[in-house]
C-alpha cells in the first residue's frame, strides 16, 4: 500500500493558502481522523498554534519529520520533545514584524488616549451634553520594551518617530541596540511609565509581569501586553486596575483564549483586543506561504527555511 505522505492538520490552516498548496502534495489529515491506520503516512505537522503538539501526539506518528507552526510564536509545541525525537520545529519569523509593531502601536495609542472610550462616549450620545473629557498623554512618557526581539525591534523604530524615549529589558543585552538596557525587569519598571510585551510564551516567561513589577510601574503606569496571556499574571493585573495601583492597560492576548475574564469587561481603564496582532489577510497570507516553503523545503531534502532554536539542525 503505497499511501501518499500525509500531513496532519491541528486545525484549520488558512484554507487559500496552506491547506490548497499542501493539498496538492499531501494528503491532508485533520486531527480527528487520526488512527492507528492513518498515522504512519504523517510526515509534517501544521499547527496553527492552538493544539498542544506535544510529546504524547509526537510519539502516535512513527514518521514524523516536521513540525511547521503558522506563528512566530511557539510556545503551544514541545520544541524540546520534537528535538529529542530529532523532528523538525519551524515557525513564522519577520514576515509578521511590521505587522504587529503597527498594532501595538495602535493599541498603546487606544488605550492612552482612551480612544475606543471616545468611540462609545460619541455613540452613546455623550457628546451632545459635553466635551469628552481631557485624559492621559503618551507625552512625557519613557516606554520600556520587554522583549528586544524581531517585533521589540520594530516597535522601537515606531516610537523613535513619535519622539518617545524606549529603553528595554532581555536576559541579554543587544549589541546591535542603542538604548538604555536593564538586566532588571523591576528596575525597568521603576524607570518607564509604560511596559509593552513582546517576549515569547511558554515556562520561562510565565508570570514575568506579577504584581511587584506593576507595583513598581505605578499609579501612571500603562501595560501593553501583545505577546501571550501567560507572560501576565492576570488576576494581579486586573487587581492593579482595579486599584488603580497603575493607570490602564491594553491587551491583545489572555491566559485562557478566548475566554477573557468577565471582571475586565466592566473596567473602563482597560483597552480588550482579540490577539490580532498578525491577524490581515497580506500577512497571515504571508505566514501561511512560510509554513508551506519550511514543508516542502524540507521534505525535498532541502531542509527547514526557519527552523525554531531548539531545532536539531543544522547538523554538524
Ligand atoms: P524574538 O525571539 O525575536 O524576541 C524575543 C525577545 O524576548 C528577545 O529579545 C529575547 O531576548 C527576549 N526574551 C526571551 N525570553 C525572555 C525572558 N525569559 N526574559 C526576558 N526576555 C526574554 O521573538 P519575536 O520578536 O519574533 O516574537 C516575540 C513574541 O511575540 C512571540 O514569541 C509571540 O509569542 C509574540 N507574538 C504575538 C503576536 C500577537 O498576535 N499578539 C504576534 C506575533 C508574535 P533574550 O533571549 O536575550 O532574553
Amino acid at each position: 500500500d503505497q499511501a501518499r505522505p500525509a500531513v496532519l492538520l491541528t486545525g484549520p490552516v488558512m484554507e487559500e493558502v496552506v491547506e490548497r498548496q499542501l493539498a496538492s502534495r499531501f494528503d491532508l489529515l485533520p486531527l480527528d481522523a487520526l488512527s492507528d491506520a492513518t498515522a504512519a503516512a504523517v510526515r509534517a505537522i501544521a499547527t496553527r498554534g492552538k493544539e498542544r503538539v506535544d510529546e504524547a501526539l509526537m510519539a502516535r506518528l512513527p514518521a514524523l519529520k516536521i513540525v511547521a507552526n503558522f506563528g512566530v510564536g511557539y510556545d503551544t509545541v514541545d520544541a524540546a520533545a520534537a528535538a529529542r525525537r530529532g523532528v523538525i520545529v519551524t515557525n513564522t519569523p519577520d514576515v509578521l514584524n511590521e505587522e504587529v509593531a503597527d498594532l501595538t502601536l495602535g493599541l498603546l495609542l487606544a488605550t492612552v488616549r482612551q480612544i475606543p472610550q471616545a468611540d462609545r462616549f460619541v455613540r452613546d450620545g455623550k457628546w451632545l451634553k459635553g466635551a469628552y473629557p481631557l485624559g492621559p498623554t503618551l507625552r512625557e512618557r519613557t516606554v520600556g520594551i520587554v522583549g528586544m526581539g524581531r517585533i521589540g525591534k520594530a516597535i522601537a523604530r515606531r516610537l523613535e518617530a513619535f519622539a518617545v524615549p524606549v529603553a528595554y529589558h532581555s536576559r541579554r543585552q543587544q549589541p546591535d541596540v542603542d538604548l538604555p538596557y536593564f538586566a532588571s525587569l523591576l528596575d525597568l519598571a521603576r524607570a518607564v511609565s509604560v511596559l509593552v510585551v513582546i517576549v515569547p510564551g511558554g515556562a520561562a516567561t510565565r508570570h514575568l509581569v506579577n504584581a511587584d513589577v506593576l507595583a513598581a510601574l505605578g499609579p501612571d503606569g500603562i501595560l501593553i501586553n501583545v505577546a501571550r496571556g501567560t507572560v501576565v499574571d492576570e488576576a494581579a493585573l486586573l487587581k492593579a486596575l482595579q486599584s488603580r495601583t497603575i493607570l490602564a492597560a491594553g491587551l491583545d492576548v489572555f491566559e485562557k483564549e478566548p475566554h477573557v475574564p468577565e471582571a475586565f469587561l466592566g473596567l473602563d481603564n482597560v483597552v480588550l483586543l482579540p490577539h490580532v496582532g498578525s491577524s490581515t489577510h497580506h500577512t497571515r497570507a504571508a505566514m501561511g506561504q512560510l509554513v508551506v516553503d519550511n514543508i516542502v523545503a524540507f521534505l525535498d531534502g532541502k531542509g527547514p527555511l526557519t527552523p525554531v532554536a531548539e531545532t536539531p539542525w543544522p547538523k554538524a
